[in-house]
């Protein structure tokens, strides 16, 4: 089973309190995507620049990412540059050059719409209900969505948040969204917003799923000595997870807890290395040895 993921492709620049890295690869369906593909097919859905370096491009198809949905228009690529303070937890948004994404209209390739898995990570609601109304197969739909768009495009949102089987949002933006400051609260709120299934991302303290009939799970992240930059985290977990779900074909409840795990302990390795560095450097048998070790700590 293939997964499509849709989002931005981008040129990063990221700042922590030790060191700073200019226009490295990043985006939110560049992180999922090459997450996923650990597990699964992917057809990529995004826009970008004539300016998008081809050696990104090589380590999509290295990685078996089907890019014929990947759009190039004249002009620059989506660029977003992020400040990280000392506890990495939290973040500033320095400047974001929202260039090529603009123009993005996506097209999708028979093959792309044809996947049984779909992955709408972070880009305007606009374009995740344009890319979700051309899917042929009915699809599982993961969403995903952050703060920018709670604010400005609410209304398109809770459009797609109808749509989606599983809705992946972060802790504070929770909070936000449902105006609780409890996150059981939170996670029910958006539930009855529409989606069959919620899933709070805690960062370093793990994720929590709500389901239909009072379902829920929680699982504590893999635990980290040191996070060199945690940009793409969450997206590593949205691929991680979307990759598992096509891998095995399930998407009942139990089959959402262990997808979750195994995004968790994904997006562990991304924090190790900034930008996609570790992502892209990881292989399948690490993926497992680590999942391996996070069953023997956490007893699951
Ligand atoms: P995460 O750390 O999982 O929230 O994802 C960070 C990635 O999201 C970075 O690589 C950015 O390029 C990308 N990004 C930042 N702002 C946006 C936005 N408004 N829409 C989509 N992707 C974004």
């Amino acid at each position: 089973m293939s997964v499509l993921v849709s989002g931005t492709v981008a040129l990063d620049s990221i700042h922590t309190s030790t060191a700073a890295h200019e226009n490295l690869l990043g985006g939110s369906a560049s992180y999922a995507s090459l997450a996923a593909a650990l597990s699964a097919p992917v057809h990529l859905c995004a826009i970008v620049g004539t300016d998008f370096p081809a050696e990104h491009r090589a380590l999509f198809a290295a990685k078996k990412i089907d890019t014929a949905n990947l759009e190039e228009t004249e002009g620059k690529t989506f660029s977003w540059t992020g400040r990280y303070h000392d506890d990495m937890n939290h973040r500033e948004t320095l400047a974001v050059d929202i260039a090529a994404l603009e123009k993005f209209n996506p097209q999708l390739t028979p093959a792309a719409a044809a996947s049984k898995i779909l992955l709408l990570a972070n880009m305007s609601p606009e374009n995740q209900l344009a890319v979700v109304k051309q899917c042929t197969a009915s699809p599982f739909v993961i969403l995903d969505s952050m703060d920018l768009w709670i604010n400005i495009a609410r209304e398109g949102l809770l459009e797609v948040m109808k749509k989606a089987d599983l809705f992946v949002i972060n802790e504070d933006e929770a909070k936000l969204f449902t105006e609780s400051g409890n996150l059981v609260k939170a996670g029910q709120r958006l539930l009855a917003m529409g989606p069959r299934h919620v899933i709070v991302k805690k960062g370093e303290h793990g994720s929590m799923i709500f389901g239909p009939d009072g379902q829920f799970f929680t699982t504590p992240a893999y635990p980290l000595e040191a996070v060199a930059d945690p940009t793409g985290a969450g997206d590593s977990f949205a691929g991680g997870l979307a990759g598992h779900l096509a891998a095995t074909g399930a998407t009942d409840f139990p089959a959402l807890c262990r997808a979750a795990v195994v995004g968790g302990v994904t997006a562990s390795f991304t924090c190790e290395a900034f930008g996609v560095a570790r992502l892209a450097a990881l292989d399948r048998a690490s993926l497992d040895t680590r999942m391996a070790h996070f069953r023997h700590v956490t007893g699951w």
